[in-house]
């Protein structure tokens, strides 16, 4: 039975994975980075280690430090979140040996679906269908060009260790191949210490259609339907959904049981999500499978209402799955925007800081799935993801004006945030209608990139900015003032008037 998780992770998915944990009488560990000493992931877990210094290599990535702390604690499994050590085949390799629970699947599935080549091998073997493209890394220049010119133009270039939407290169045309090549192989070496690239046929009209799938360790799989997220920028998500507006009962039963196969022919065991390229006509393809859990797991989670870190849980302990495929539906429709401390204005740089004044949207249908608080400060070391903002609503267009009231309920003052930008896709029709393909930020980008003069909102922060300043002087003033002491009715006083200003 696991009633120690130790979370070898920050930020708001350290927070909801100890929410779960917290609802299942689980104790949790939490480690922290010297940059993240006041995070709230520190304060929210049951016991709490510093692991080294800000770097991620230092701290985060740290296993042997982790594994330490685990058998320290007496922790009987690791929640590794996504990102950093959730798809690292030996770190789970390493617990396995210590006696400590991964929370996830297997190294052999981690390092079969880890490297995009050997996935889309054993895809082909399994009958799931992928991109047109090579079965073999490029080697020699010359086959390759004939193989492209085989595929056909556009290609994609892409790195067989690559991830967040790192070493890939579109070709186009016949004289860019070679530096195309040289640019993918180049940038994977430097992002994943292996330069090993492939050709994959670029997909026109693409589409992003993942499908979160759930298996035991006694042979059961099973899917919990799709997420669209074809909003990307610079192929990372910006925005997710489910259902997906352009998803057919009969194409979502067939991808529904590729993704189910996918899983089966690696002996998959936890969650994990298979992603497809779908082109308009809902042709698929498989792109790849992410061994983790997903950063938009929170929409499936409130469609098919499973929650899906205590599946993961239930799993890792040897359970059996508790719902069968039949039992399970799809309940209206959940959006899911992320929320980065990033100036859309300025090409999206990221804008860390400290956030003077945060005031979260409230009321029916959302979920924020967040770790900032007022006077956090948003350290330069890591993802600046804010949080996730998630509505449900009975429909798309009743999930579209939740979510338009959402951001307009959202105050944040001390840091530049993609609200603004986020806010404007919801008025783009091509999203109200659902026609859209991963295209869209850039096919609407002058749109998008429409500067704000000063509005209502932006006035409204101007004056919780003004008041906090205010309001923090005044305390400071009370604190540094000889007089406090003179009087213990003066200060009560004093502080209340501070507290009514
Ligand atoms: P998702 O597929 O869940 O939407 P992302 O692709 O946005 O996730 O990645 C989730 C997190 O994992 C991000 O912080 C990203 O930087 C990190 N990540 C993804 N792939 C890799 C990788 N191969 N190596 C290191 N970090 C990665
Ligand atoms: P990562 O591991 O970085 O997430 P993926 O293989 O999942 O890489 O691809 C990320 C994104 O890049 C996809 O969601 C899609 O937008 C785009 N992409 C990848 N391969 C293709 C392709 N063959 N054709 C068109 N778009 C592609
Ligand atoms: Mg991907």
């Amino acid at each position: 039975m696991i009633k120690k998780i130790l979370i070898a992770n920050r930020g708001e998915i350290a927070i909801r994975v100890m929410n779960t944990c917290r609802e299942m009488g689980i104790k949790t560990v939490a480690v922290y980075s010297e940059a993240d000493r006041t995070s709230l992931h520190t304060q929210y877990a049951d016991e709490a280690y510093c692991i080294g210094p800000a770097p991620s290599n230092e701290s985060y990535l740290n296993t042997d430090k982790i594994l330490e702390v685990a058998m320290k604690t007496g922790a009987d499994a690791i929640h590794p979140g996504y990102g950093f050590l959730s798809e690292n085949a030996n770190f789970a390799e390493q617990c396995q040996k210590e006696g400590i629970t991964f929370i996830g699947p297997d190294a052999y599935a981690i390092n079969t679906m880890g490297d995009k080549i050997t996935a889309r091998k054993t895809m082909t073997a399994a009958g799931v269908p992928v991109v047109p493209g090579t079965a073999e890394p490029i080697t020699d220049i010359d086959a390759a060009v004939k193989k492209i010119m085989e595929i056909g133009l556009p290609v994609m270039i892409k790195a067989s260790a690559g991830g967040g939407g790192k070493g890939m290169r579109l070709v186009e045309k016949e004289e860019d191949i070679l530096s195309s090549v040289q640019g993918a192989k180049s940038e994977a070496l430097a992002a994943f210490g292996n330069d090993s690239v492939y050709i994959e046929k670029y997909i026109s009209s693409p589409h992003h259609i993942e499908f979160q799938i759930l298996a035991d360790k006694h042979g059961n799989c099973i899917h919990l339907f799709e997420r669209e997220c074809s909003v990307q920028r610079r192929h990372q998500k910006v925005v997710e959904e489910t259902p997906s507006p352009i998803m057919t009962p009969k194409v979502r039963q067939e991808m529904g049981q590729h993704a189910v196969a996918a899983a089966k022919a690696v002996n998959y065991s936890g969650a994990g999500t298979i992603e497809f390229i779908t082109d308009d006509n809902l042709n698929y393809y498989f792109l790849e499978m992410n061994t983790r859990l997903q950063v938009e797991h929170p929409i499936t989670e409130q469609v098919v209402g499973i929650d899906l870190v205590r599946e993961q849980i239930k799993i890792a302990d040897g359970e059996k799955l508790s719902v069968k495929q039949e039992e399970l539906s799809q309940h209206g429709h959940a959006i899911e925007m992320r929320i980065y401390a990033e100036d859309p204005d300025n090409n999206f740089m990221p804008n860390p800081g400290t956030i003077h004044h945060i005031q979260f949207p409230l009321g029916p249908g959302i979920r924020h799935d967040t770790y900032v608080h007022n006077g956090y400060k948003i350290p330069i070391y890591y993802d600046p993801m804010i949080s996730k903002l998630v509505v449900w609503g009975n429909n798309r267009m009743e999930a579209i004006d939740r979510m338009k009231r959402a951001l307009s309920g959202f105050r944040i003052s001390g840091v530049k945030t993609s609200i603004p930008f986020l806010s404007r896709i919801l008025e783009i029709d091509d999203f109200k209608k659902g026609r859209y393909t991963t295209h869209f930020i850039p096919k609407n980008e002058e749109e998008l990139q429409k500067r704000e003069t000063c509005t209502e909102d932006g006035e409204n922060i101007a004056a919780i900015t003004a008041f906090v300043a205010f309001q923090n002087q005044l305390q400071k003033q009370i604190v540094s003032s000889p007089n406090v002491v003179s009087s213990k009715w003066k200060e009560f006083g004093r502080k209340k008037a501070v507290t009514r200003l």
